[in-house]
């Protein structure tokens, strides 16, 4: 008898269809004699519908009742689910993060957890019950809820695991495992069966949803194996685990992330301190920086003229751009930039792989890639393992599907048998 975590995301269930079949997959793991804790997300396009709801009302609505917002889209899935499986003759008590409880800070819609009380979920199984867990959410220390950012459920799955120290977290999701590159943009991805936990990270925090990079920090931290498969078929998925079993190719996968905004100062003046000031009034707001880029202003300045400008871009979450916005005049007047520009329509497309710590000309073949298809690269950010390139939005097929063909990662082409 082992102890399996199970998660369900928002595809698998969309519909009361999709609920009854998550239902039974769970039902059928008890019935094999299995204790069973089920963490659900809430029903597809549900968390969008309830953040929009909350932007129509204000432009920037209050962290604190986002939050209690976001998470009625778990309340009603892991309500459903558990009457799901009593209807279909099993036995189940859903759990929501404050009844658990999963104790988080109070970074509202980013909460980290930070420590779980798995008692009554313990003790539930100990009666023979599935345990129905809302993802996504938790408690602070104040009895605030709290959620765990976008895709956070695969997060609440993990922890959930380790706090009960379970034999396997299964991630379900509407593709069959972890791929080379997003399935859906790359017809040639391959399904890969093995990743290490290192890699899956990556791939993760460069934008391959199919985990949240919390969950995979946490899975390494606490060594839970995680087996990320389809809820719509039996085979099996991938396992992230401590080892891999790619082979030691240069780069292992290629992720993309829209989920990033451009914002450009231009015509800062150019002095020691300039771009701590920035920077540290975007950290007081809680904003996170990603790519960050500083080169002389394409204001009209004269290089080497009193008065010296700097154009300094930076990339931060499409998320936190309001609150960007809210800051920048006070920071634009501080640094004296001439203008700000703001651009959403770009992408970040990303090459990662351990075995690039080894190799050199990698970026080089990246940048020739992209030059071959038209693509115009506007920042550049690279790591021991991977590179990323900011593109125009327009370009995220082309890019990932050169990238992904072009480092040859395409699967081999299915050979024709044709009759003689
Ligand atoms: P869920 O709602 O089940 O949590 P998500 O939409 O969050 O599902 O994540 C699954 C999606 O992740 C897939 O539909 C796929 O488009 C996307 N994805 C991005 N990169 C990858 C990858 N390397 N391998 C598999 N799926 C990926
Ligand atoms: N429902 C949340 C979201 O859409 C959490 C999740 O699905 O993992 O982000
Ligand atoms: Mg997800």
């Amino acid at each position: 008898m082992a102890l399996v975590v199970q998660k369900f995301g928002g595809t698998s269930m969309g519909s009361i269809e999709r609920i009854k079949n998550a239902a039974s997959r769970s039902l059928a793991a008890h019935r094999e004699g299995h204790r069973v804790a089920v963490i659900v997300s809430a029903m597809a396009g549900e968390t969008d519908r309830l953040l929009r709801l909350a932007r129509e009302v204000a432009q920037i609505p209050n962290a604190r009742e986002m939050d209690a917002l976001a998470a009625t889209g778990e309340q009603v899935s892991s309500a459903l689910m558990a009457i799901a499986i009593q209807s279909l003759g099993g036995k189940a008590r859903s759990f929501l993060g404050h009844q658990m409880k999963v104790l988080t800070d109070s970074a509202f819609t980013k909460a980290r957890i930070k420590t779980i009380d798995a008692q009554r979920v313990i003790s539930a199984l100990d009666e023979g019950e599935i345990a129905v867990i809302a993802g996504f959410q938790g408690v602070d220390d104040e009895g605030n809820i709290t959620t765990l950012g976008r895709g956070g459920s695969d997060t609440s799955a993990v922890a959930i695991a380790a706090a009960l120290n379970a034999d396997v977290c299964e991630i379900f999701t509407d593709v069959d495992g972890v791929y080379t590159t997003d399935p859906n943009v790359c017809p040639t991805a391959r399904k890969i069966t093995k990743i290490s936990y290192e890699e899956m990270l990556e791939l993760a925090s460069l934008g391959a949803k199919v985990l949240q990079i919390r969950s995979v920090e946490m899975a390494m931290k606490y060594g839970v194996p995680v087996h990320v498969r389809s809820s719509f078929s039996t085979s099996p998925g991938t396992l992230v685990t401590s080892e891999g079993d790619l082979e030691q190719v240069v780069v292992t996968g290629v992720a993309y992330d829209k989920a990033e905004a451009r914002v450009m100062l231009v015509g800062v003046v150019d002095r020691p301190g300039i771009v701590a000031e920035v920077f540290s009034e975007l950290a007081q707001r809680n904003v996170s920086v990603d790519m960050i880029i500083q080169n002389v202003s394409t204001s009209d300045r004269a290089p080497g003229a009193p008065g010296l400008r700097t154009d300094v871009t930076f990339t931060v979450a499409k998320s936190d751009l309001a609150r960007v916005k809210e800051a920048i005049a006070d920071i634009a007047k501080r640094v004296e930039a001439l203008d700000v520009r703001y651009d959403e329509d770009i992408v970040k497309v990303s090459i990662v792989g351990l075995g690039m710590r080894s190799h050199a000309g990698v970026a080089s073949t990246m940048f020739g890639i992209l030059a071959k298809e038209g693509i115009n690269i506007q920042a550049i950010s690279t790591s021991e393992i991977k590179i990323s390139c900011l593109v125009a939005t327009k370009y995220t097929e082309l890019a990932v599907r050169a990238l992904h063909d072009g480092f040859g990662l395409a699967k081999e082409p299915v050979e024709e048998h044709g009759g003689v």
